[in-house]
């Protein structure tokens, strides 16, 4: 339930209507919506509440969110959704480009890959610190030296930090670190964990659950942007079918489909959408040409040494391909790649578009 205020409200009018409600001992969030209006967010209130409520005079509009999430929804902000991390525009007209290992494995493997994204002019580093295995006796990350390489070599090659954040009580840790804090897909329904991301004030990639329908998906963002963290980025990573060939079936109508409903930038990553490193740039490919903002891959010096996702991984050569292969789909739909303006310094660089 969102109880919109009216914008003519001024600041003395507003906080005593704000301690009015507090002293009806009503909880709700006060924040400001996309720059448009005042809003107040109820998540738990009774119906008897929201008809005084809407009575007041200095409410303009009562939305009982139809469609469990509204602000993850088109309804009110119609333009796409588009921010700056350390210099890069994220969710612009240039498609990001984010790669890295599965896991960060030591400092020299991070520097390598590094090394590498820098070559090809790219902004984005990947690589799990703290890795969310399906086995417990699988690798588990390298922990917090996994996010001390990871960070002096992005530092070192002028990149940006991406890192999946696993819990709650490591989002101080990991938020040092890292420019974009990922969620994986096995953590897309912690709502608790959802609502201390939407206070930070970091980007946050929310994989798709591997599970979740578009609608499950669109309402975990919800509870990361009413908590008050616009940053959000969704990042397609297949889902379970019947199929067992591929390790997930990767949903490209996600791209097309998330574009017709939600104003937030969304990626895919044909890694685990696939599970097979052969099908990855054809993927990538596919997501670029259906609409996607930015891909993740992975990638490795090494792929079959790997200490995870070795057989997803791309060799550092297949990567430069697919890097190749992308740019000439990207034109083909009117966008570039986000590596391509900062090779030609007069290009215009990439901006929000309104
Ligand atoms: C990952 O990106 O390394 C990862 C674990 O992804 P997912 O959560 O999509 O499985
Ligand atoms: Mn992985």
């Amino acid at each position: 339930m969102i109880l919109k205020l009216k914008p003519e409200l001024n600041t003395q009018q507003r906080d005593l209507f704000i301690s009015f409600l507090q002293g009806q001992g009503i909880d709700f969030l006060l924040r400001e919506i996309y720059g448009m209006h005042l809003c107040l967010i109820f998540s738990d209130i009774e119906n008897a509440q929201i008809v005084y409520l809407s009575s007041l005079p200095f409410i303009e509009e009562v939305v009982d969110t139809p469609k469990e999430y509204l602000l993850a929804s088109n309804t009110w902000k119609k333009s796409s959704t588009c921010f700056d991390v350390e210099g890069q525009i994220i969710g612009g007209k240039e498609i990001n480009i984010i790669a890295g290992p599965c896991s960060v494995e030591s400092e020299e493997q991070i520097f390598k890959i590094a090394e590498h994204l820098h070559s090809l002019g790219l902004k984005f580093i990947r690589g799990g610190a703290y890795k969310p295995r399906t086995s417990p006796y699988r690798f588990q990350g390298l922990g917090i030296d996994g996010l001390k390489y990871i960070r002096k070599a992005a530092d070192a090659y002028d990149l940006r930090v991406v890192t999946e954040v696993i819990d709650s009580s490591l989002i101080p840790e990991v938020s040092e670190y890292a420019d974009i804090l990922q969620v994986g897909s096995r953590n897309m329904q912690n709502y608790y964990f959802l609502k201390q991301l939407g206070k930070i004030n970091k980007p946050v990639l929310l994989k798709r659950g591997m599970y979740a329908r578009i609608d499950e998906w669109l309402m975990a963002a919800e509870y990361i942007l009413s908590a008050g963290n616009e940053k959000v980025i969704l990042c397609e990573r297949g889902i379970r079918t019947f199929d067992t060939s591929v390790r997930n079936t990767m949903d490209i109508t996600a791209f097309p489909l998330i574009k017709s409903l939600s104003h937030l930038p969304v990626f895919s990553d044909p890694s685990h959408g696939t599970g097979i490193r052969n099908l990855v740039t054809p993927l990538a490919l596919a997501s670029v040409a259906a609409g996607a903002d930015g891909i993740m891959v992975e990638i490795h010096p090494d792929p079959d040494k790997a200490l995870s996702d070795g057989m997803q991984s791309l060799y550092l050569e297949q990567f430069t391909d697919l890097i190749n292969k992308a740019r000439q789909v990207a034109a083909a739909i009117n966008r570039s790649l986000d590596n391509d303006s900062a090779n030609d310094k007069q290009k215009k660089q990439n901006i929000c578009v309104e």
